[in-house]
């Protein structure tokens, strides 16, 4: 359960992600989707219950672990970097600085990434000098950097013209072919039938119905989730 002062934002949430599962989160806005997410990661502190991270836990008394942290790599909405740093040094900021690797090696981890998001020619631009997409694929290269177990992505591309949707979505597809285990929140309904393991519907803090994309799209078992649905689509 998560509280802001006395409002309960998060009631009762159960949830599993096994090893290598894609987990989409649909749900109107309010209903608590980031608050989950910040929460899984340590964002957000829990009022009460319980967060597994393999076999680390943590609870509203217990923080999280260090070695559960950097399992898990966050992409936010707005991208969160630093613009006045370089592209370089965003990515290699806190693996340096925390001591994971060598300013070489850093260095090494951050040049691959970003070949991987084909912007291996910015490596020493101003952060600010980058376009919407550019910035989330760096925001992307950044998380990849600390090769995290499981990544979350909250709406990485509601911030995005259309046009650099399908790059950002495409990224992520490739890493959800790698194996990647990934908890997604996003209003991209097409892309999530198509990458989910399992999509969860969450509406005033509470998840109403868990599926397969087939059932959860086509054939919803929860008034709510078929009016959100009736809603959007
Ligand atoms: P959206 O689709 O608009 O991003 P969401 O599903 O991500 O919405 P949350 O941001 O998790 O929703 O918010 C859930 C509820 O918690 C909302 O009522 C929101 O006002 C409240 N809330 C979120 N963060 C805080 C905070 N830091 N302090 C107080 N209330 C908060
Ligand atoms: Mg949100």
């Amino acid at each position: 359960m998560k509280s802001f002062d006395n409002e309960e934002v998060l009631r009762g949430v159960d949830l599993t992600v096994n090893r290598g599962e894609v987990v989409v989160v649909i749900g109107p806005s309010g209903s608590g989707k980031s608050t989950l997410l910040r929460c899984l990661i340590g964002l957000n502190d829990i009022t009460s219950g319980e967060v597994w991270i393999e076999d680390d836990n943590f609870t509203n008394e217990v923080p999280v672990s260090i070695a559960a942290r950097r399992k898990m790599g966050f992409v936010f909405q707005h991208f969160n970097l630093f613009p006045n740093l370089s592209v370089l040094d965003n990515i290699t900021l806190s693996p340096i600085k925390n001591k994971i690797q060598t300013v070489t090696e850093a260095k090494t981890i951050a040049m691959e990434l970003l070949k991987k998001v084909k912007l291996e020619d910015k490596i020493n631009s101003a952060v600010s000098s980058l376009s919407g997409g550019e910035k989330q694929r760096i925001a992307i290269a950044r998380a990849l950097a600390l090769s995290p177990e499981i990544m979350l992505f909250d709406e990485p591309t509601s911030a995005l013209d259309p046009e650099t949707v399908k790059d950002i979505l495409n990224i992520i597809k490739k890493l959800s072919d790698t194996g990647m285990t990934m908890v997604i929140v996003t209003h991209e309904m097409s892309f999530a039938k198509e990458i989910a393991d399992k999509v969860i519907f969450m509406d005033d803090g509470q998840i109403l119905e868990v599926n397969s994309p087939d059932k959860l799209f086509n054939r919803p078992q929860n008034q709510r989730t078929k009016d959100f649905l009736n809603k959007i689509i």
